[in-house]
């Protein structure tokens, strides 16, 4: 587990708060506070825990203000480890929630749909994805039950200006981790916070859950060009690790990992197909497959899906279900050979 950092004076009005999250791996979630005449206004809130509510209000006590002086909170993205603790904050304070429409969409889906029907139907998808029945069980067992976020106050666009009173604070949409993934430009302060979308040593986590659902790694890939224009003296203020500079190489060298990737990939492809449980179980991960968690390995499979429809949207893989319903990904040119030969 990573030390928690202390509660830094950024200067020019901006302090970083790291919140704990208990018993993950990536330690904490950098909140970021800008001080307004009207409050605070929070980059992300962290995730939803006693000990992260605690850290977080004793943050601000820190900075100089209180939780309930909040005027607004402002999330990259959705997930729990950022907007964990947002409703908490509101009901405290009475500040907005902003967050960009397209997730903003979502977190109202998940609250329509309810943790039931989510764990039905990610069941559903690691049976597609070629699970065993064993796998399946167990992944029904101890998979985590899904808490949907607080709905928000503010849907965002890109481009736009968030109320941040006499500041500059601009949404850039970079759709890839979540589909309505954001970065923050604070156009007054040469500072850039890039929640999960860029990381000083972590690439982050890339996945097409559903299997209908568009091509995340090639949205990704283009949000990450976007960065090549970033002055390298641009602070880079990510949502985990620790803050850098030089946003375009860091940009440069994850999409060049991601290609790396997509090429062994494409070398594990043949005319037969595999699932993408066979193919995850071929592909180096940082632990090894057959140590992995049921729930990690449907986070692997997951990725790997991702990295599977981009190299189809790019025309070099082919899926299809089989008879068990599991899909299969063949290489698109063998498949077209085969196909060719006929009976
Ligand atoms: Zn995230
Ligand atoms: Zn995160």
């Amino acid at each position: 587990m990573r030390p928690l950092p202390s509660v830094e004076d950024l200067g020019e009005g901006v302090w970083s708060v790291p919140v704990p999250i208990p018993g993950n791996p990536l330690g904490y979630t950098l909140v970021y506070v800008l001080d307004t005449p009207r409050g605070p206004v929070l980059v992300d809130a962290g995730w939803n825990h006693e000990d992260s509510w605690r850290a977080l209000t004793a943050g601000l006590e820190a900075a100089g203000t209180s939780v309930s002086d909040v005027y607004g909170v402002v999330l990259t993205h959705f997930h729990p480890d950022h907007s964990g603790l947002t409703g908490r904050v509101r009901e405290a304070s009475g500040a907005w929630i902003a967050m960009h429409k397209a997730d903003a969409d979502l977190v109202r889906g998940f609250a329509r749909i309810g943790a039931d029907e989510q764990r039905d139907r990610q069941l559903r998808r690691a049976a597609d994805s070629g699970a065993s029945a064993a796998e399946l069980e167990r992944l029904a067992e101890t998979a985590p039950r899904f808490q949907p976020p607080a709905p928000p106050d503010r849907d965002l666009s890109d481009g736009e200006l968030v109320d941040v009173p006499r500041r500059k604070l601009r949404a850039v949409w970079t759709p890839g981790h979540t589909p309505g993934h954001i970065c923050l430009d604070l156009e007054d302060g040469g500072r850039l916070f890039t929640g999960d979308h860029v990381l000083p040593g972590i690439t982050p986590h890339i996945a097409l859950y559903d299997h209908e659902g568009g091509d995340p790694l090639g949205r990704y890939l283009a949000s990450l060009a976007q960065l090549s224009q970033i002055p390298d003296d641009t602070e880079v203020l990510p949502s985990h690790e620790h803050r850098f500079s030089g946003a375009a190489g860091r940009a440069a060298d994850i999409a060049a990992h991601h290609e790396a990737k997509l090429g062994e990939l494409a070398g594990l492809l043949d005319g037969e197909g595999a699932s993408l449980w066979e193919l995850s179980a071929q592909l180096p991960w940082k632990r090894d497959w057959d140590e992995m968690e049921v729930t990690s390995r449907r986070m692997a499979a997951a990725e790997t899906a991702a990295h599977a429809r981009t190299l189809e949207r790019r025309g070099q893989a082919v899926c299809g279900a089989d008879a068990d319903g599991v899909l299969r990904w063949r290489a698109a040119g063998a498949a077209a050979a085969r196909d060719a030969v006929g009976p």
